[in-house]
């Protein structure tokens, strides 16, 4: 017989109801050890109540929580192998970086001598050697991030949950810290549950990602697979931008019926009088141009075309958008209604 290590991280049958609120409504998911992975999905769908969940800090209205094989569903906090990273990550301000990095080793009794090592190890794997003496006030926003990431990883957890950790910060520290989690996450090798409302952020550092729905998860996958395939409308306008078409104008464009999905860089613009379509809008953005298409067929599209050369095609102007079959991605029927229900 093989021996199957069990995931980080199983959940069957999740739920959590709030009065008439069913915040979770059933999610079955598998985390695999070392992995990082992702729970993407707009504000409301049920995330932080999940990760709430695993935690400790909520008790389920069903199903159950299993980390490493073990039902932990009934278990305090404390007596789960798993620390949380918030948003508000809120410092002791009177104490120095290393003291508030230590300060859980030290409520759990370690000799000062071990904690003090052990956090100055936290402190350099989050990139912090010797900023160990100051206090959090003579920190930026991004170095203080990662002080709470170190006070997290100081007690060497099985599983690490941080829910929505970079949004106090700004987009360029918030890009430079994605890169920063994954590469720490790598080098550790701890079970990261990370949760986002951006997707760029999901799709950045994850191993995979579930996409949330309304207290469920509407897509798991790679984030290759979920922005490539997504499996519903809902998935292909919430993971990046996307045309979707139905009815009569997907008939007329694909010559078969269905609702199908086209990623607006998947499509190339030309100008032509034969064309089929007239530029409504032309967006310069720097490394790109973003035009809106208004299509002969009836439907409004986004095109988004890489500037290596100066853009030909003007507001007002007809234009042939064209695409290769294999870009066209047929999405499941009956997904429309659910999605806005
Ligand atoms: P997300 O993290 O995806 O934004 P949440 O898990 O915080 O979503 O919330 C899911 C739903 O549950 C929301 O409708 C929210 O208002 C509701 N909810 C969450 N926590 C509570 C609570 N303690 N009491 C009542 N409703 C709650
Ligand atoms: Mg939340």
């Amino acid at each position: 017989m093989t021996d199957i290590p069990a995931p980080a991280i199983r959940l069957t049958g999740l739920r959590k109801s709030f009065g008439a609120v069913d915040a979770v409504a059933g999610v079955d998911l598998e985390i695999a050890d070392g992995e990082f992975f992702s729970m993407l999905g707009p504000s409301g769908s049920g995330k932080t109540t999940v990760l709430r969940m695993i935690a400790g800090f909520e008790l389920p209205s069903a199903g159950t929580v299993e980390l490493g094989g073990r039902d932990v569903t009934r278990l305090a906090p404390f007596e789960r192998d798993v620390n949380t990273v918030f948003q508000d990550y809120a410092l002791f301000p009177h104490l120095s970086v290393v003291e508030n990095v230590e300060y859980g080793l030290k409520v759990r009794k370690v000799a000062k001598r071990e904690r003090r090592q052990r956090a100055e190890q936290a402190l350099a794997a989050v990139q912090l050697e010797g900023f160990g003496g100051r206090k959090p006030a003579a920190m930026s926003g991004g170095q203080r991030q990662r002080v709470a990431l170190a006070r997290a990883l100081v007690n060497r957890p099985k599983v690490l949950l941080l829910d929505e950790p970079l949004g106090a910060l700004d987009l360029k520290l918030r890009e430079q810290m994605q890169v920063e989690l994954k590469a720490i996450q790598r080098e550790v090798g701890i079970t990261f549950v990370f949760v986002t409302h951006d997707q760029d952020e999901g799709l950045t550092m994850s191993d995979r990602v579930a996409v949330f729905e309304a207290g469920r998860i509407a897509q798991i996958g790679t984030p290759e697979e979920v922005y490539e395939r997504p499996a519903s409308a809902f998935v292909a306008g919430f993971v990046g931008t996307s045309n979707v078409f139905s009815g009569a104008v997907a008939t007329a464009l694909f010559n078969r019926e269905g609702t199908f999905s086209v990623r607006p860089e998947k499509l190339d613009i030309v100008a032509g009088e034969d064309g089929n379509g007239v530029v409504a809008e032309v967006i310069y953005a720097g490394p790109i141009t973003r035009y809106v298409v208004d299509l002969d067929a009836g439907s409004r599209v986004v095109v988004v075309s890489q500037n290596r050369a100066p853009a030909t095609v003007s507001r007002g102007q007809r234009v042939r958008l064209s695409w290769h079959e294999e870009h066209v991605v047929e999405i499941p029927t009956g997904e429309m209604e659910r999605t806005h229900a």
